[in-house]
């Protein structure tokens, strides 16, 4: 069926985040070791302006999560929703920074693939043995469940179904809990990403969401982001021209979430530590600083927090 192709579509750009991550990793953007044994072949040449907005995506995202890992002591929940190959939790097992359990949801058809990669994989799969006492690990071709490490075969529109496998795997309403979403919302409806974070908000007391996405599509340059995703035939119900900085942080305010932030990617590369900029500005030499503004306006970072149990969450920026 016609949404079946969408969905299918939806799913291959998992590939894509993974491609475009590997290459600018083999570039020396940032450094990823995991990220290999889900992407073999470095690819075609990315152009400069791809690879510098990724590392802003990557960094913006990881310095969000680091502060809240470092707020709650690690004494908390990471949930993934739409994680595809992503590898923080090799990062996170590296760094010695694990929450109490990581978290990750996606399609069963991209969970089985990633699955099958750590099962493999001992680079990939030693880290989970080792974060692991019992010898009760779960490792069939649709799941995984370890004491740290969780993976989710589910559809993000199906809350019932999402949260029940989630408590079967044990997730804590109690625990303090970090929800992210690394462009993701904008394959949903408005309806089904607000029901989304509505069910995340009321269902965990001290929380908080990170959403990485499209913004600001309603001009020219949104237009051919928008015209280049439909060429793949993705299902962009989520793509509103209308969406602004504001309306991402509406979705927040107006479904339980007590505070709000948005910035535009070309804030937060402003923001980043000028020898950052310096390092990564010296790897590939970009002409057009306009091309790398005009690509950056039209990506946000947005995070939400509700701090019941005034842990500081609220504080966390850049
Ligand atoms: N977050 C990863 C990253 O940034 O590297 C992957 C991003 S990829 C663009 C979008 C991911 O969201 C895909 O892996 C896709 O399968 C997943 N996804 C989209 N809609 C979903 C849904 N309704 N249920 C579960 N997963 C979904």
């Amino acid at each position: 069926t016609d949404s079946d192709t969408a969905d299918e579509a939806v799913r291959a750009t998992c590939d894509d985040a993974s491609i475009c991550k590997r290459f600018a990793t083999s570039k020396g953007y940032w450094n990823d070791p995991y990220i290999q044994y889900f992407v073999r072949q470095t690819g075609e040449r990315k152009a400069p302006e791809i690879n510098r907005g990724y590392y802003a995506r990557v960094h913006g995202v990881n310095h969000l999560l680091d502060a809240f890992l470092k707020k709650t002591q690690c004494d908390c929940q990471v949930v993934n929703l739409g994680a595809g190959l992503d590898t923080t939790f090799w990062r996170l097992k590296a760094e010695n920074t694990l929450p109490k359990k990581y978290f990750e949801v996606d399609f069963p058809m991209i969970v089985a693939r990633k699955i099958h990669h750590i099962k493999t994989k001992p680079p990939l799969s030693k880290p989970l043995i080792e974060t692991h006492s019992a010898d009760s690990l779960l490792l069939d071709g649709h799941n995984l469940d370890s004491d740290r490490y969780c993976i989710i075969g589910a559809d993000l529109r199906d809350l019932p179904g999402m949260e029940e496998k989630l408590r079967k795997f044990h997730i804590n309403t109690e625990l303090p809990t970090l929800f992210v979403s690394e462009c993701v919302l904008v394959y949903m409806t408005p309806e089904q990403s607000s029901k989304l974070v509505h069910w995340a908000a009321h269902t965990f007391h001290t929380a908080m969401f990170i959403n990485y996405e499209q913004v600001n599509m309603a001009d020219r340059f949104g237009q051919v982001m928008i015209e280049n995703l439909q060429r793949r035939q993705c299902n962009l119900a989520g793509v509103d021209v209308c969406q602004s900085l504001d309306s991402q942080k509406e979705r927040f305010l107006s479904t339980g979430w007590e505070s709000v932030n948005a910035l535009d990617m070309m804030a937060v590369y402003s923001l980043l530590p000028q020898e950052d900029i310096s390092r990564i500005e010296r790897l590939e030499f970009l002409d057009e600083k306009e091309l790398l503004q005009q690509l950056l306006q039209h990506y946000s970072i947005c995070w939400a927090v509700k701090d019941t149990l005034n842990l500081g969450i609220s504080q966390i920026g850049f």
